[in-house]
This record gives C-alpha cells, structure tokens and sequence, in this order.
C-alpha cells in the first residue's frame, strides 16, 4: 500500500519542539522536503542516514509537488517538513490541491507555532481576564500580500485584542502606524527574533519605540512580533482557581 504523503509541523526551531509523531515519521521517511533555512538543521538529526533531502527554499511550487508526487508513486514514504504549525502561512493549500490533482493521498500533523513559542520565552499568557479574551494572528501588508478587505492592521486593531504579527519585521513603520491609534503609544510591544534558537533574541519595548527597536537592533526577518496590554500579566484572577467559585471539578470552599 502506497504511504500518504506527511505534511509535517517542525515547530519553531529547537529541535525538540516537534510532536512525537512528527519526529517518529522524520526517522521513517525515505524522502524528505523542508523548509530551508527556517527549519533548524537540527530538526533534520531526526531523519534516518541515507534519507534523501530536499531544501525547497530554492524551488517553485511546480518543482516541490513534483518531488513528493513523483517519490511517492514510488513507494516511498515522503514528508514534507514546514516550519511552526502548517496551518499558518504554510502554503498548504496549494501544496495539496496539486497532490489531489495527482491522486496522491496526505495528511497532515501539527507543529508548536511560532506564536506559542515567542509567548512561551516571554512568559507570557495572551489572555488575561478583563484585559484580553483574544488572540489575533496576522501579518502587516506586504509586497506579495493584499490584505483582504476589514483585515487591514487598522481594522484589526480596533478589538484592542492581543495581536501576533508574523512576517512583519521588516514593516515595524506600518505595524506601529496602523495599531497606534487603537492601542495608544504606551502599549507593551515585544518582538522575539528566531525563538528557541540559539541565538534567540528578546526586545520589549512601549509600542511608541516598536519600529526604532526593530531598526536599532537591525531585525528585519524570523521575528515574531507581539502587542496588546496582556503583556502586562495584570487582570483579574481567572474564576478557574478562584476559591469562591464552584465548576465541574471542584467546590467552592466554604
Ligand atoms: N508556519 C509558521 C509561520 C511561517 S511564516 C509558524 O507557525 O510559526 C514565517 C514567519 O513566522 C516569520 O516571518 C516569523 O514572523 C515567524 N517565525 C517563524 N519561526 C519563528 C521563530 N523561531 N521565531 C520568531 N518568529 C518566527
């Protein structure tokens, strides 16, 4: 029987940020197709010697279908490895529309996204009671993508939710522009530059500063940018393990 081609969630770069099940079908594969250089190479430690590599950075989506297409009828069993959670900007969709076309069966497994990683170094919980209940994940308007109508950063911003800006580190003057308004220039901003990899790196900053943080310390990519006044850690309590209140699985103390 033919094996389903594996969509793969590496995680966010520490190696052992991957689900058990992604890092058992990595030591399987005979074929495996990654993410080049946001994929730590690390990750790749998980792939059997002999397994045939393929850095898709360099190749089209044509290119890149064909190798899981062509390996697959083959009989081999192919993962195609993404960074974070495919689910976010993975270019999934159009990966496996061409592998419905060819009749190619798949399946997808999750990743630790690159959010919950840079939540994770910050220490932070994105939903503070009576602060923030909501977490947004977008990007800031760039040169290959339109933003689809009410999903202009101002728009989004009027909810004063917490907000995660992927792929926006080169757009800080726009990100800060476009949320100033909403969220006010005293706002906590933090941007987490290659999360969990070695050479991680930390910058907090009031939203004001949010576009001279990023120029100063020259990021501009494999940043996660994240705004909203929950980086504060201060709201109420939640009820969960407030002791004056009953739920399903423990009583209200007396
Ligand atoms: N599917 C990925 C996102 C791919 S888009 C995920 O779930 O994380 C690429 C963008 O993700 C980068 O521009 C950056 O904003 C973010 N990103 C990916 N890995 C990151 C990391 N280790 N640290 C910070 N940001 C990261």
């Amino acid at each position: 029987l033919p094996y389903p081609v594996a969509i793969v969630g590496a995680g966010p770069g520490d190696p052992e940020l991957i689900t058990l099940k992604g890092a058992r079908l990595l030591s399987e594969a005979d074929v495996v197709v990654h993410a080049g250089s946001l994929v730590h190479p690390k990750i790749l430690t998980h792939c059997r010697p002999g397994c045939e590599l393929h850095d898709s950075a360099p190749l089209n989506l044509q290119q890149i279908c064909e190798i899981m297409i062509s390996r697959q009828k083959a009989g081999k069993k192919v993962v195609r490895l993404h960074t974070g959670d495919s689910s976010i900007y993975g270019a999934t969709a159009e990966q496996v529309k061409e592998l419905d076309k060819a009749g190619v069966p798949w399946h997808i497994v999750p990743g630790v996204s690159s959010f919950q990683a840079a939540a994770s170094e910050l220490g932070a919980e994105l939903t503070i009671p009576g602060v923030s209940q909501t977490v947004i994940l977008t990007r800031a308007e760039g040169r290959s993508s339109g933003m689809p109508e009410g999903e202009k950063l101002a728009d989004l911003a009027r909810h004063k939710a917490t907000i995660c800006l992927f792929l926006s580190a080169a757009l800080g003057s726009r990100v800060e522009e476009d949320l100033l308004p909403a969220y006010g220039p005293d706002c906590p901003a933090a941007v987490v530059v290659r999360a969990t990899w070695e050479d991680q790196q930390i910058f907090r900053c009031k939203l004001s500063e949010l576009f001279k943080t990023l120029k100063e310390n020259k990021v501009t990519k494999h940043a996660m940018i994240i705004v909203g006044e929950a980086l504060r850690q201060e709201g109420e309590a939640s009820k969960l393990y407030d002791a004056a209140f009953s739920h399903g699985y423990r009583k209200a103390d007396a």
